[in-house]
């Protein structure tokens, strides 16, 4: 099966799967690798802390990493909150920690995470996804800190009537240049299959976003399930494989010590 890039574990806010569990099942599913890239939201409000003990963290994962050597490869990777403002604070951790991979991503837009009605109050739907295309346009040409970005069309994971009315032509001033910017620097776009476990019928960013990447030239291409527990592990791989030949990749990309590697679909 295809190795899943973005996977979450008791060390993210919002799991409560031991990492070992996680690998475990992984190595069931005949994943030759995977990275573990937990959750680290900085100066957001919330009830739950999405804060990663970073202390705690690495040696953890990389006592792991050796336990099950000879069984799968375990790469330790993060999922990076991007906020401009904390752009200082993002790059300390990219620097302090030898990640194998972070994946940048919006979740908190003017101080609120899509997830939670509140950011759809006083909005209509389309100013709503409007909105969040054009705050991640800003951070993407602004932040550097990372690999890949996460589900690029996360919002419509959690709006009032989801992808019914959702067409991302809508906002192709905003999508378009986050994509050139995405190849000219070399980082890689997410293929998140939790659009699927959310019932859109589509990954995120859904196909015509992936197709339009790779029309621009876009060739790196991670794929993660977003698993938050054992259940979703590789969710939908199978499907997502064909689904992407479909939109002109021929090749996926893991990453070891940030280094690209590719594999084939
Ligand atoms: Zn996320
Ligand atoms: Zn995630």
């Amino acid at each position: 099966m295809l190795c899943d890039y973005h996977l979450h574990t008791s060390f993210s806010g919002d799991s409560d799967t031991p990492a070992s569990d996680q690998i475990e099942q992984a190595i069931a599913l005949n994943m030759s690798r995977i990275c573990i890239t937990d959750h680290h939201d900085i100066d957001v409000v919330s009830d739950c802390d999405f804060t990663l003990n970073l202390q705690e963290y690495f040696p953890f994962m990389e006592n792991l990493r050796r336990r099950y050597q000879d069984k799968i490869q375990v790469e330790i990777g993060i999922e990076l909150g991007l906020q401009n403002h904390i752009a200082d604070r993002l790059r300390q951790v990219t620097e302090q920690y030898s990640f194998d991979f972070i994946i940048g991503s919006c979740h908190f837009i003017d101080g609120c995470d899509p997830y939670f009605p509140a950011f759809f109050q006083d909005k209509t739907e389309k100013e709503a996804y409007r909105r969040f295309f054009e705050v991640t346009l800003h951070r993407v040409k602004n932040l550097d800190c990372f690999d890949s970005l996460g589900h690029l069309d996360y919002v419509v994971r959690y709006g009032p009537t989801k992808n019914q009315n959702y067409d991302p032509k809508d906002y192709l001033e905003f999508i378009d240049p986050v994509l050139k910017i995405l190849i000219e620097r070399g980082k890689a776009l997410e293929c998140n299959t939790g659009g699927l476990h959310y019932g859109l019928g589509h990954p995120n960013p859904c196909e015509d976003i992936l197709r339009r990447y790779r029309e621009l030239g876009g060739e790196l291409l991670t794929v993660g399930s977003d698993a938050h527990d054992t259940c979703r592990l590789g969710y939908d791989f199978q499907y997502v494989r064909e689904l992407l030949k479909t939109c002109g990749f021929s090749y996926y990309t893991v990453y070891h010590q940030r280094n690209p590697e590719f594999l084939p679909l």
